[in-house]
């Protein structure tokens, strides 16, 4: 372990979430350890801006959740706490230890495979580096000096740009197979080299995904393709064979036929551009692309068995959707764009003049006319429809605005249909 005194690094509270400060100083001042840990300390190291600020301490989940009115206890798997802050939330993990010991048996447990199914033991700052993933995700930013621990080489390997596991590689990917996402997720964001002892195991234990529920998955797949590296992250996930994972039916097709590796390819560039420019992407029109190859394809197969275009195309979309919840389920709000998005393209193309206004107004038509744009950008010929859509708009700019402008007015809440606080983070 090595600590790195305030003087000597450039992290200063100001860079830290004023929400993550009041936790540190809150925990510190009723005695206890705090420390802020992983992500935030690794990018504010690399001068970026950290996504979240998580922080770990000794206190026990049961403690924290006393210390804040405003925290709830959450997970099974691996207990932690969230204190909510209106809609920043920052995670408070009890620092983890040894499994060896009776105790630890009781709170942990592993299956057959050696995945991890519970990790609830507790222990000190010493053994809660070791049970965390990669070394530059070991470093400790210390609430009672301001200094950095950094454990297992951390530091070393955040400056040689490594991504390295702590421990032993095959070992930690058993225990929690998301780890082999997450090398590839930081490679592609940090720009960084996944060390070779760290990348060998990985094609190999790809197919341990299977054992991680299909919702973790998507939460995952979020992660890795709306941080603005898809492109990277696509590249490396399939050189590592994780793609297939994730999305095995569309690796099919992409070996088969290269249209389609560039339309995916195009759309997380121009997803990439938009997240550097600060806008918003749905997760939906990722999936719309994603499985557009697979819903061709299907539909071809059922058209060569005799089934009439339209219907093996509506069923096509069905087959593709309901076979993919098994790999990454895909919520409900979700599917019903990506459908919205897939039974539009005909109608964009086709422009049927008493549709028209329908189709415009419609409050998912930006995401169609965004699909219908990229297929036309990726070489398919679509008669110009894409030009004329764009046109389309611009001539009829009122008609967008009066139906947002309904739209604003039909979500204002009325007091007879207010509903309960759901619980849960916000999305
Ligand atoms: P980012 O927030 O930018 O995605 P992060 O490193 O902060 O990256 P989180 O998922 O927020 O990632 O997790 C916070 C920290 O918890 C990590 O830095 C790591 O130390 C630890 N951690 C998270 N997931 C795992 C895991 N599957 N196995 C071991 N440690 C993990
Ligand atoms: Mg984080």
């Amino acid at each position: 372990m090595q600590i790195i005194p305030r003087k000597e690094h450039d992290i200063s509270r100001d860079d830290i979430s004023e929400n993550a400060v009041k936790v540190l100083y809150r925990l510190k001042k009723a005695g206890y350890e705090a420390y802020l840990v992983g992500g935030g300390v690794r990018d504010l190291l690399l001068g970026m801006h950290p996504k979240d600020f998580d922080v770990a301490t000794n206190a026990s989940p049961e403690q924290v959740n006393k210390l804040f009115r405003n925290s709830r206890l959450i997970g099974r798997r691996f207990r932690l706490v969230h204190v909510v802050y209106g809609r920043d939330v920052i995670e408070v993990a009890t620092l983890r230890g040894h499994h060896d010991n009776a105790e630890g048996k009781q709170q942990s447990k592993t299956s057959d495979s050696g995945m991890l199914l519970r990790d609830n033991v507790y222990g000190t700052i010493d053994e809660d580096a070791v049970r965390r993933d990669f070394t530059i995700n070991a470093l400790y930013y210390d609430i009672k000096d301001f200094s950095v621990r950094s454990y297992e080489g951390g530091i070393q390997d955040l400056k040689r740009k490594n991504i390295r596991l702590i421990g032993d590689p095959e070992t930690r990917y058993r225990e929690d197979p998301v780890r082999m996402l997450r090398a590839v997720r930081f490679a592609a964001k940090l720009n960084f080299k996944i060390a070779s002892n760290t990348a060998a195991p990985i094609k190999e234990l790809a197919p341990l995904m299977s054992n991680i529920p299909a919702a973790r998955l998507f939460d995952e797949v979020i992660k890795l393709f709306l941080a603005g590296y898809a492109q990277n992250t696509f590249k490396l996930l399939e050189e590592y064979k994780l793609f297939e994972q994730l999305f095995p039916h569309t690796q099919q097709c992409l070996n088969e036929n290269d249209f389609y590796r560039r339309m995916i390819n195009n759309a997380l560039v121009n997803s990439d551009e938009r997240i550097a420019q600060g806008k918003t992407l749905t997760p939906a029109f990722l999936y719309a692309v994603f499985l557009w190859p697979c819903v061709l394809e299907t539909q071809k197969t059922l058209e060569a068995q005799g089934m009439p275009a339209a219907a093996a195309y509506h069923q096509a979309t069905s087959q593709v959707l309901s076979n993919q919840q098994a790999h990454t389920s895909v919520p409900r709000r979700f599917t019903e764009v990506i459908r919205h998005i897939w039974d539009s393209q005909r109608r964009l193309e086709r422009r049927v003049k008493k549709h028209l206004e329908s189709i415009l107004t419609h409050p998912k038509f930006r995401a169609a006319y965004d699909f219908l744009l990229l297929r036309e950008q990726t070489g398919e010929e679509l008669a110009g429809a894409g030009k004329w859509w764009t046109q389309y708009q611009k001539d009829n700019a009122h008609l967008i605005e009066q139906a947002k402008s309904q739209a604003r007015e039909r979500r204002k809440p009325r007091s007879s249909d207010r509903r309960p606080r759901r619980r849960g983070p916000a999305q």
